[in-house]
């Protein structure tokens, strides 16, 4: 009901005036601000309040068909209302699910396309829509992304209930629709620039491709794209490459992919380019390479991670691309409907942070980055470590961890068990409560799918170092980030006694 009709029904009632019109100012600013937000469809400048933001979702929520039932209507026979007789109505049988909800009982999408509206979800159906213009605002004003006419990274996408590793996987069946060409030859390889995160293979292997797994090359400290060894591999498969999978969001050492460079082969060689930047939103020389590499070369769709980069639960990704025809063609593979949980989540969250909220977080991450990186280095130096240098990953940040399995005065070398020693310095930061560090010890192996990698967790087969990383991402606060080089030293300092402790008594007990 808009305010001037209220004001009219309510002109009966025994109200001031006045009263009656101060009242109605904020219904009046609240019902501006949803229809500029339905006409714009742009992050607003300013947070909405949780109360506004609710409003709007229950507004939204009313439009859907199965909030008649639900509102226990069930007996109401009058024409007008609903009366479902299909086997999936939006029925949802507790009232704390359905809060939970909203109401929102009728997920996303149509069976043949995941971002087609709902009939029996109108409500729903806007929900979907106007979450990817918003979150496609953020990432263009907010992060720095270009939409342009000769096609930038973002100038369409859509918004899956599936994570990362899912929506590549997604992404790559995809292609298979895509094919223009009746080419006898069977496109069966992605070829992948090497980085240790198992849910990029097994997206791979999900999709049905085989996986081909390009090394990279140590520049440095850094571990980066072996772009020769690309060429190679495009060349040794020639005919049969169906996608090129590159990353630019990792654990230091490694750093970004020349996604530049492979969006130039990929272009020359007429191959689907599918970047994963899974939480690099937040670093501004990633999303400059991005726009430069949408410029230069090919690339087909860009995957992010909602979680990673919106502070949301588990559960989301935002896959965009220059190519309207790709962003149509994945819609159409997802089979069926699909939750809309973790969409509603990235709406809700949207509008809590405004494009101000979320400029802010941006810049309080980059300006943590420098004192973390100082102060990094200064625990690392106390204990004889370093940092690796690794200025192309603003993120992730790493320092060496040698000492820990050197030999102390009068200990055996032969003793040592290097690797378990310098991983069990992880479990020990674990139990003083701090999570989200990566010991990677020298040597690991791992297989994956029937495929060895050596030096598992560093992308490449011998880095020089042990070494342990750690994230400066967006929403870490200054609070958590000096307790976090407290413990880290205090653990340094504990690791050592420790072992000292240990030795002593070995001695004690041999004689
Ligand atoms: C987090 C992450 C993934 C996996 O993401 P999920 O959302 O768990 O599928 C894949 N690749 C990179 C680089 C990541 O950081």
């Amino acid at each position: 009901m808009d305010s001037e009709s209220l004001r009219e029904s309510l002109s009966s009632l025994s109200l001031p005036k006045n009263h009656l019109t101060l009242g109605l100012t904020n219904l009046i600013n609240q019902s501006k601000d949803l229809s500029t937000l339905l006409k714009h469809k742009k992050l607003p400048d300013h947070p909405f309040t949780d109360l506004q933001i609710q409003t709007i979702i229950l507004t939204l929520s009313t439009l859907d068909t199965n909030n008649e039932f639900s509102l226990n209507n069930h007996n109401s026979t009058a024409a007008g209302r609903w009366v479902g007789v299909g086997e999936r109505e939006g029925r949802i049988y507790s009232s704390l699910v359905s809060s939970r909800n909203f109401g929102l009982g009728h997920g996303m999408g149509r069976s043949g396309d995941i971002m087609e509206p709902q009939p029996k979800a109108v409500g729903s159906s806007i929900l979907v829509q106007l979450t990817k213009h918003l979150v496609i605002d953020a990432m263009i004003r907010g992060a720095g992304l270009k939409a342009e006419k000769n096609g930038g990274p973002v100038n369409h996408g859509l918004i899956l209930p599936i994570c990362t590793g899912m929506s590549v996987a997604l992404v790559l069946s995809s292609l298979r629709e895509q094919d223009e060409s009746e080419s006898d030859v069977k496109k069966d390889v992605v070829l992948w620039s090497r980085i240790d995160q198992k849910s990029c293979f097994k997206a791979v292997l999900s999709a049905g491709f085989q996986c081909v797994v390009v090394p990279t090359k140590i520049e440095g400290d850094m571990v980066v794209t072996d772009m020769d060894a690309m060429k190679k591999n495009v060349e040794k498969y020639k005919g049969r490459v169906r996608a090129i999978i590159s990353t630019t969001s990792c654990f230091a050492p490694r750093v970004p992919d020349s996604i530049d460079d492979i969006g130039r082969l990929c272009k020359e060689d007429g191959i689907a380019h599918i970047v994963n930047n899974a939480y690099g939103l937040q670093c501004q020389t990633t999303v400059k390479l991005l726009n430069r590499a949408c410029v230069v070369g090919r690339v087909d769709a860009i995957i992010c991670s909602t979680d990673k980069n919106f502070l949301v639960p588990v559960g989301g990704a935002i896959v965009t691309s220059p190519n309207e025809k790709m962003i149509a063609t994945i819609s159409k593979v997802y089979a069926g409907r699909a939750s809309s949980a973790p969409i509603l989540d990235l709406f809700i969250t949207l509008l809590s942070m405004g494009l101000s909220g979320y400029k802010k977080l941006l810049e309080e991450r980059r300006q943590l980055m420098i004192d973390f990186k100082s102060k990094f280095e200064e625990v690392a130096k106390k204990y004889g470590e370093r940092p690796l240098v690794c200025p192309k990953n603003t993120i992730s940040y790493g320092i060496t961890l040698d000492t820990l399995s050197q030999p102390l005065e009068g200990e055996d070398p032969q003793s040592i068990n290097a690797g378990k020693m310098t991983s069990s310095f992880g479990s020990m930061l674990f139990t003083r409560c701090v999570s989200g560090t990566r010991v990677v010890a020298k040597g690991g192996l791992k297989t994956m799918g029937g495929q060895d990698f050596v030096g598992f967790g560093s992308s490449t087969d011998y880095y020089l170092s042990s070494y342990l990383t750690a994230a400066c991402a967006i929403g870490l606060t200054e609070n958590e980030m000096n307790e976090f080089f407290k413990r880290l030293d205090k653990c340094f300092k504990d690791y050592f006694a420790k072992r000292k402790k240990a030795l002593k008594k070995k001695i004690q007990d041999e004689s």
